[in-house]
């Protein structure tokens, strides 16, 4: 379900504007547009339909590292339409439109279709792709997200994962339901989004998992995990389904079971926070030879390295918090990517103030005094990083940074308000940073344009810290009182330094 970005927003409030828009949409068929315009990867997402939903059914030799099937697309063209792209790195055998052959052509991760027939704007599009491969040789933008592990294979990655196991409308600002069907060799397990709806035995001796997501999902949070896993299915205790995964060659089995299996109970404590959890399922995977945690829609991929020293919870803390910021709520571009990890780093603060590990206050001043004014750190800009710097410590520490600069600005009041609002106001949607801004401004009544200038837009230390100037911290009593506590917290929290996401 796409929502253009910036475009219409603004511009809706005067006829002139809509007369105009009209006019442009109206124009002659031509082919659509192979990206959305994405400032960081201008070939992902494609101009000219709105995806509905996804059916993945495909079968996975980790042997050969085979990957076959079929992936059926429900969409509506937005435009008159002579051809179309998807995004796709593998083999088409074929591609059916409106259950007619196409004509298509690959290249460089472009599947361009050609229908038969022109579509109209507003019409329904059937597409029906079949295609069989070897995942593992396949680059994008210089990298290899495919994974293979000691018995199968992980589509998990970010910010491109779909090109290597079915093609899509690769951007996130089209979101769409799934349902996620894979076989694999009996004595796996396949592990994806949602609910597991049952298993199968196939008459070629593997086993088929089918998996469905009721919810919107932007096609990078999409997963599968093929492995041999240990799983654990049942309702939590609010009644959600509830499905973990814990691969059986762990180095820290327990570590992980100690941190993940107190999902229901970290999601709980963010209801309180972010309000109402968004989705219909909840659950984690355990893995190695990922390298990094990713909030894979209801149900989170961590490596076990992440457990290397004991129990975590502030990974699940902190890929639990995307479930609202990021995953319900979407980015409407990878420049933004601080409203993802911004908020979902503040998330793991809050939770150390839960815990009694340091409060939110104290660790974002630590934050702010650790890194010196000198510091290389200052110079990435949460706002804008570069796509070379999306994950840089700086969108998590200063993007956390930002979120409490801006709570000392609003005040708690307004700031908790906001915490909630947004993820409620855009359910299932898209935000952007001027959205949000203008959101924050109308909770507080306050001209906040000056906070967010200083802390994403602006390179070099902010003069003051998070908490405000001295005086402001003086009257707050704010300043931090337990050193030993928080510089505990903050190796905690840097755990994530395996490359987080
Ligand atoms: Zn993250």
């Amino acid at each position: 379900m796409s929502l253009r970005k910036r475009a219409g927003f603004t511009t809706a409030a005067t006829g002139l504007t809509v007369l105009l828009l009209t006019s442009t949409a109206s124009a002659a068929p031509g082919p659509g547009s192979p990206g959305v315009g994405d400032p960081y990867y201008p070939l992902d997402g494609n101009g000219g339909y709105d995806v509905s939903h996804y059916d993945v059914r495909v079968s996975y030799q980790p042997e050969s590292d085979r990957l076959s099937g079929t992936t059926t697309i429900l969409a509506k063209a937005t435009q008159d339409l002579t051809t179309f792209n998807l995004d796709f790195l593998l083999n088409v055998d074929s591609v059916r439109v409106n259950n007619r052959p196409a004509k298509f052509s690959t290249d460089g991760g472009e599947l361009t279709v050609d229908p038969a027939q022109d579509l109209h704007k507003g019409s329904r599009m059937l597409v029906v792709v079949k295609y069989s491969d070897t995942p593992n040789k396949y680059e994008l933008y210089g990298y290899n997200a495919w994974k293979q592990t000691a018995t199968g294979a992980l589509a998990v990655d970010q910010p491109h994962m779909a090109p290597w196991w079915f093609p899509s409308n690769n951007h996130p600002t089209d979101k769409a339901t799934y349902d996620i069907s894979v076989a694999a060799p009996e004595g796996l397990e396949v592990i994806s989004n949602g609910t597991l709806v049952g298993t199968s035995q196939q008459i070629d001796g593997m086993v088929r998992w089918h998996w469905r997501s009721k919810q919107p999902q932007a096609t990078y949070l999409a997963f599968m995990a093929v492995e041999d896993y240990d799983v654990s299915e049942e309702l939590a205790p609010n009644g959600l389904y509830y499905l973990n995964a814990y691969a059986k060659d762990l180095q820290n089995p327990d570590a992980a079971r100690a941190s993940v299996d107190r999902t229901p109970e970290v999601t709980e404590f963010l209801e309180t926070k972010f309000g109402k959890y968004p989705f219909e399922a909840l659950g984690g995977v355990v893995t190695t030879g990922l390298g990094f945690a990713l909030e894979t829609q209801t149900r989170p991929v961590y490596d076990d390295g992440f457990f290397a020293r004991g129990a975590n919870t502030y990974v699940v803390a902190h890929e639990q918090a995307h479930q609202w910021y990021g995953d319900s709520v979407s980015l409407g571009s990878w420049d933004e990517i601080w409203l993802n990890e911004g908020f979902a780093a503040y998330a793991e603060w809050l939770w150390s103030e839960e815990q009694g590990e340091g409060t939110a206050a104290e660790i974002a001043q630590f934050y702010y005094d650790s890194y010196a004014a000198d510091d290389p750190f200052w110079d990435v800009l949460p706002g804008d990083p570069g796509a070379e710097n999306q994950f840089h410590d700086a969108v998590y520490d200063r993007g956390a940074m930002t979120v409490h600069a801006l709570r000392t600005a609003m005040g708690d009041k307004a700031f908790f308000k906001l915490l909630k609002q947004w993820p409620k106001k855009k359910r299932n949607d898209v935000g952007t940073t001027p959205e949000l801004i203008k959101l924050a401004e109308k909770l507080s009544g306050k001209q906040l344009d000056e906070v967010f200038q200083t802390w994403l837009y602006t390179a070099g230390k902010p003069a003051t810290s998070p908490n405000g100037d001295a005086a402001v911290r003086a009257a707050k009593a704010e300043a931090p009182k337990s050193v030993a506590k928080i510089d505990r917290t903050h190796k905690l929290l840097h755990q994530r330094e395996l490359a987080h996401k």
